[in-house]
């Protein structure tokens, strides 16, 4: 039964990511609401570890090459897509996946003196990336550095959240059409709050 029950919690984080305007004003309670409240599964069967990993959002990530890692306290909580041209450039692709956090949650468990943090000289967050590998991890504002998002494919596993908007459609890909999947579109930037 209690794997019934760790089902039911999935569409609860869903609901919360849904959130069109998250405001990220700490609240634990709503972030924890989520969890099992028992990390125990209670048998060792495939099954029921399948279940658990699909509960559970990942907390962890890093790089290709391993040399930077990472961690959160808490599940991201949004996320969305970024189709702007930057993006297209340090992703070599036609979007970024990212998710939204407030810096507070995040620590950079090693590899500090592999990131590199790059800065358009128009502006905007930094870019940060591990000079070894490449691999882009996450964005801050320098000037506020509780303004983070971290790239959903630098976590180890999944993350729980799910993107919920793209933004900077206007400078979409011309190779890449934008699906017509329901996610809220902003032409520029989605303001964070
Ligand atoms: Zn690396
Ligand atoms: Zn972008």
């Amino acid at each position: 039964m209690r794997s019934a029950q760790a089902l039911l919690l999935a569409p609860t984080i869903d609901a919360l990511t849904r959130d069109p305007n998250p405001e990220w004003d700490g609240a634990p309670d709503l972030l924890s609401a989520g969890r099992p409240a028992s990390g125990d599964d209670g048998g060792q069967s495939h099954l029921s570890a399948t279940l658990h990993e699909m509960t559970i959002p990942s907390l962890t990530g890093g790089c290709l090459c391993g040399g930077v890692r990472f961690e959160l306290s808490e599940p991201a909580s949004a996320a969305g897509y970024c189709h702007c041209t930057r993006c297209q450039r340090r992703t070599g692709g036609g979007s970024s996946a990212q998710a939204r956090i407030d810096g507070r949650i995040f620590r950079l468990v090693r590899g500090e003196d592999l990131v590199k943090a790059w800065r358009h000289p128009d502006g905007g967050f930094e870019k940060c990336f591990c000079r070894e590998c490449g691999a882009q991890l996450f964005a801050r504002n320098p000037d506020d550095p509780t303004q983070m998002s971290i790239r959903m494919g630098a976590f180890d596993d999944d993350p729980g959240v799910r993107p919920s908007w793209r933004a900077f459609v206007a400078y979409a890909a011309p190779w890449e059409p934008i699906p017509d999947d329901g996610l809220e579109r902003y032409e520029e930037a989605k303001a964070r709050f």
